[in-house]
């Protein structure tokens, strides 16, 4: 599932692309990702201008001139892929098409998944906060007023859950899934089942350290697609190749002799190093 790392990556891009261009059609193959009829989301749409992109957690805003926004989270497998007028598209930008937004300028935008998880909303704009208040979300972690005694504060109001749980809950902090869980408790040398009430304040520090480094590194590098994700320019992300954990259970651990290993936790899997992080 897309993280952080991916959907801000696919964010920057979409908003150099997008930002000024006209919708002048829309095509929907899979009415059901569009979380209100179709009669609505055309009219709210077409002949819109797209003002900017922002993101909360893992849903891309999409503000249009109209006093809407388009709110779209691309769940497991997601993936949008913009491409100009005269650009030849690739086969993956054919596959699973369910939603195509064609701009003035010939260029689109095609949204593609292949489980279906993802859907896009429309909010009015001066209702954002409301919609967002009601989802009850944790902090932005690389948000610069997100600071160590903000983090130690919110793990004070869940001692009993584990760490890796934790940190996977967007309800604590936003943006954090799977992936980036597992590398940030190796990078802390914290094991994924540690209960919270447990943690030392220099653990705490060093988890807080993990989160801002590799989330902001993973995003420097555009994400990882370990399996699905591809970038707003059909590009792999290319930090799968620093993953030190994730997706390497049975392979040796980049730092000590041990080997990666994975368990599971509440139907999710978590790959730690056995050696590097005891608990
Ligand atoms: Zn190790």
């Amino acid at each position: 599932m897309p993280e952080l790392p991916e959907v801000e990556t696919i964010r920057t891009q979409l908003n150099r692309l997008m930002a000024g261009k006209k919708i002048k059609k829309v095509q929907v193959s899979l009415p059901k990702m569009v979380k209100l009829s179709l009669v609505e989301f055309k009219k709210i749409i077409l002949g819109a201008k797209i003002k900017c992109l922002a993101r909360r957690a893992k849903i891309l805003i999409i503000e249009l001139s109209n006093g809407w926004s388009l709110l779209i989270h691309l769940k497991l497998s997601g993936r949008l892929i913009f491409r100009q007028k005269n650009e030849k598209l690739q086969d993956q930008d054919k596959k699973w098409n369910h939603l195509i937004y064609w701009f003035s300028d010939g260029s689109r935008l095609f949204h593609n998944d292949l489980r279906q998880f993802g859907y896009v909303k429309a909010v009015k704009t001066d209702k954002l906060v409301d919609f967002f208040e009601k989802e009850k979300l944790g902090p932005e972690p690389l948000d610069k007023d997100f600071a160590l005694d903000d983090f130690a504060a919110i793990l004070r109001k869940r001692p009993k859950a584990k760490i890796k749980q934790f940190l996977m809950d967007p309800k604590n902090i936003a943006g954090i899934g799977n992936i980036y869980s597992d590398e940030i408790l190796f990078f802390a040398r914290i094991h994924p089942l540690h209960r919270v009430e447990d943690l030392k304040s220099d653990e705490i520090k060093k988890i807080f350290q993990g989160i801002k480094k590799i989330l902001s590194e993973a995003l420097t590098l555009r994400g990882s697609s370990d399996n699905d994700y591809l970038d707003a320019r059909g590009q792999e992300g290319e930090y799968v190749s620093h993953l030190k954990v994730y997706g390497r259970e049975g392979q040796r651990c980049k730092k000590c002799s041990g080997f990666v290993q994975r368990l599971k936790i509440s139907g999710r899997s978590a790959h730690f190093c056995p050696k590097c992080q005891k608990l």
